[in-house]
């Protein structure tokens, strides 16, 4: 959200099995059909697309997941009650039009399970998400650009790595990579985050709209977790990577007195969104953190600079001088490099007279 985020090349292909999971989930909770209507023939067209993604589907619901197929978890589906299927097929449609939460009177974000029988809900859940963790690991029906395909799909990997290679903010082939949420260093391991978590919403597991890779410290508990990216339902106060980016309104506050850094935003109507992604991603002790250790670093190279200058009987460092070693600092950071907008801000407090003052004294203090 700090930076910018947008899709890649091979989205159209996610967006193609997005549709193609509706289709044949929709098609499951049809009063008409029931567990033994599903089959092969009985996948063809005009039940899917086409033929070369019924017949994918249908390899994909012989593979066991949990002790059982996935076939035996559509059946279960199928042969719910007609009530129970009306309501998974409404909870369908609004989960889908999740773009439409971020338009003017959304209809009303479920936020509780469409189905009440815990085992059918399981069957569904389990269903869904084997599209992400079994389909799109092992390769989707699709090229990138969406066209139907038996072999050579768009797989997990192929997304990984089109991230990557779209959102690094430098083409110097050695340059470090950064999370597009928090500004830090994108690491070796980086996740590949629903932002609507799949478990309670597993329809949308490979909704190109809802995925994103980000750092595995954004990604896990303290932090996004599973908690929700909504306040009961509604995604008024929230920002959203794709629909309603952070990126261009989200910034870097310091506050002085506090020596520490604050996730804010550029404009007043935007401020409630900025304190929810704190909410969600501690942003606000994150960025504080490396705020104080890269001030720490500077301090220590001065500290150090300070005990050469003493040793050769040189003057010690002036307020001036200070100044200048910080002007000259922030004159070489670079965009493109994690944490850039905290060393910002950080330059920016350190050249407050009364923190210059405060650091000519710390570094007469400490030699
Ligand atoms: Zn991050």
């Amino acid at each position: 959200m700090l930076k910018p985020i947008h899709r890649v090349n091979c989205s159209p292909a996610l967006d193609a099995c997005q549709r193609m999971m509706q289709r044949f989930a929709l098609w499951l909770c049809s009063p008409a059909i029931t567990g033994v209507n599903i089959s092969q023939p009985g996948l063809q067209p005009p039940v899917l697309a086409s033929a070369i993604e019924a017949n994918w589907l249908w390899g994909f619901l012989q593979r066991i997941e949990g002790g059982q197929s996935l076939l035996s978890r559509a059946q279960m589906v199928a042969n719910m009650a007609p009530a129970q299927k009306a309501n998974l097929a409404n909870w369908m449609q609004t989960v889908a039009a999740v773009a439409t939460q971020f338009q003017p009177a959304p209809v009303p974000w479920p936020i509780y399970r469409p189905i009440t029988t815990d085992s059918n809900w399981k069957a569904f859940k389990a269903l869904m998400e084997a599209f992400y963790e079994k389909g799109f690991r092992g390769g989707l029906p699709y090229l990138a650009d969406g066209t139907p395909t038996a072999a050579g799909g768009v797989s997990y990997a192929d997304y990984v790595s089109a991230f990557r290679s779209s959102h690094r903010l430098s083409s110097a082939p050695h340059s470090r990579e950064v999370c597009v949420l928090c500004g830090g260093p994108l690491g070796d391991t980086p996740h590949v985050d629903h932002w609507i978590i799949k478990s309670a919403f597993p329809l949308l597991s490979v909704c190109a709209d809802n995925l994103q890779l980000i750092c595995s410290t954004c990604n896990e508990a303290p932090n996004k977790g599973d908690k929700p990216v909504h306040s009961a339902g509604s995604f008024a106060d929230w920002f959203h990577p794709y629909f309603r980016p952070g990126n261009g309104t989200l910034q870097i506050a310091y506050v002085l007195p506090e020596f520490a850094v604050r996730c804010s935003a550029s404009t007043i109507t935007d401020e409630p969104k900025a304190e929810k992604l704190d909410t969600l991603l501690n942003l606000n002790s994150r960025w504080t953190r490396e705020f104080k250790a890269e001030y720490a670093k500077h301090q220590d190279v001065l500290i150090r600079r300070e005990q050469r200058r003493l040793q050769s009987a040189q003057a010690r460092h002036t307020q001036v001088e200070i100044l200048s070693y910080i002007q000259q600092w922030q004159a070489d950071l670079t965009a493109s490099e994690p944490h850039h907008e905290v060393h910002l801000a950080l330059a920016a407090a350190l050249q407050e007279p009364s923190r210059i003052a405060a650091w000519h004294s710390e570094l007469a203090s400490k030699n």
